[in-house]
């Protein structure tokens, strides 16, 4: 049978297993706190500045622009590491994840200079400007508006469940530079507001346990000059069709809850544990080729958005049933304060795990661009 486009089997590089051992060592020795889903609520701006002393942020950019020129693979192994160790990673996530590659790819020479080595020294933090309060799996609806000034745009309008932005150095916003026309994704631009700024107000939305990490931000007329628009004006439609395939397949979307498998197996002594854990891990494995396999086309500059949409579906529902079985077996409640980090991480999966199928474009949306790519819609 005929693999699907981008899920040929990929295979690591040689030489990343020695990436992996120095990952691995440094982990060992940094002290910090693993929790789970770290990538989205681990925030730790000196754990960022550590990494970047290590090379380990902005892997793929140029040497030229402050990065590594890595491989995508040796990226993944370097992510996967991090994130299996529960690491505070969530402070740089978006910008070395997807901010990065995007101004790599459409950003004019002074803005790669003056962001890409910065964010590779874990020095700028980005968050995503998408989401609206009436605007989110469809985002051609953005409402945010940017009207067109001498020498640059003033934006106005609101954006919600802003990830990190309370942290951030600049959010990259999306808004509507040109009325609505037939074309529904035609007139968005993508905006880069340097933050803090007096125009736009970072009110913090709290979760069920009280954590704070995503937020409304409102921009209320905040001027942006032309030398921050991200690609050209119009073209914001297809650049963030770009950013979400880096944004859906990565190993992040398998290894939200890993922490309870790890804590699990220390512990799991009678046989339902033991085989609720086998099952978990052969599942695992085969999700982690799957993402893999996304990595590698990637790494061949290819966009294989149809299969990064059947990886996150997957994986996002595999990081759910983890916390399920850990429930089962774990013998201990879920407890935010408890010394036990397994009762701990329990409570950090149970809270987080409502946001695993939405953040990035929910599982239904996913699905009907798996459908579409099939040709079956
Ligand atoms: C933890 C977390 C972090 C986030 N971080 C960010 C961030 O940093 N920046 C950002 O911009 N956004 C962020 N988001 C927002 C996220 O991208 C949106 O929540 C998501 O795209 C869904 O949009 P919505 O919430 O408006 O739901 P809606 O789009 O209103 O959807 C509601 C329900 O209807 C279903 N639905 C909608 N349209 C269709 C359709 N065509 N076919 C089938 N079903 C459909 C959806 O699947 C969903 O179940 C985050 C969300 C979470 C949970």
């Amino acid at each position: 049978m005929a693999a699907l486009p981008g899920l040929t089997p990929g295979t690591l590089p040689p030489g990343t297993a020695g990436l992996r051992a120095r990952v691995r060592e440094f982990l060992a020795e940094t002290p910090f706190t693993a929790r789970c889903d770290s990538w989205l609520t681990g925030a730790d701006p000196a754990f960022s500045r550590l990494l970047g002393e290590r090379g380990w942020l902005g892997m793929t950019l140029p040497e030229r622009y402050g990065g590594h020129g890595r491989s995508p693979l040796e990226r993944f192994v370097v992510i996967e590491e991090l994130l299996a160790a529960g690491a505070p990673v969530g402070a740089h996530w978006i910008a070395d994840r997807q901010t990065g590659p995007s101004i790599l790819a459409h950003g004019t020479e002074e803005q790669k200079r003056r962001f890409l080595p910065a964010i590779a020294r874990g020095e700028c933090f980005f968050a995503i400007g998408m989401s609206e309060p009436d605007s989110g799996s469809d985002l051609a609806s953005v409402r945010t508006r940017a009207e067109r000034e001498a020498d640059g745009w003033r934006l106005h309008g609101t954006k919600v469940w802003t990830s990190g932005a309370h942290l951030a150095h600049a959010i990259l916003v999306l808004a509507r530079s040109a009325p609505r026309s037939q074309d529904r994704h035609a007139g968005l631009t993508q905006f880069i507001v340097p933050l803090p700024d007096d125009r736009v107000a970072i009110r913090p939305i709290r979760g069920l346990s009280g954590g704070h990490h995503f937020n409304e931000v409102a921009l209320d007329g905040v001027f942006v000059p032309d030398g921050l628009v991200l690609g050209r004006p119009g073209d914001g439609w297809r650049q963030v069709t770009a950013e979400l395939a880096y944004e859906r397949s990565g190993p992040e979307r398998l290894l939200s809850t890993f922490l309870l498998i790890r804590l699990l197996s220390g512990r799991a002594a009678d046989p339902g544990a033991r085989r609720a854990l086998g099952g978990l891990t052969a599942r695992l494995w085969a999700l982690r080729q799957a993402s893999l396999a996304v990595a590698g086309a990637l790494a061949r500059g290819e966009t294989p958005e149809l299969a990064a949409a059947l990886v996150k579906d997957l994986g996002t529902r595999f990081e759910r049933e983890v916390i399920e079985a850990a429930r089962e077996h774990a013998g201990v409640e879920p407890d935010p304060g408890s010394p036990d980090p397994l009762a701990r991480a329990l409570a950090e999966s149970v809270v987080q795990a409502p946001g695993f199928t939405l953040r990035g474009g929910t599982n239904e949306i996913l699905r009907g661009i798996v459908a579409r790519g099939l040709g079956v819609r």
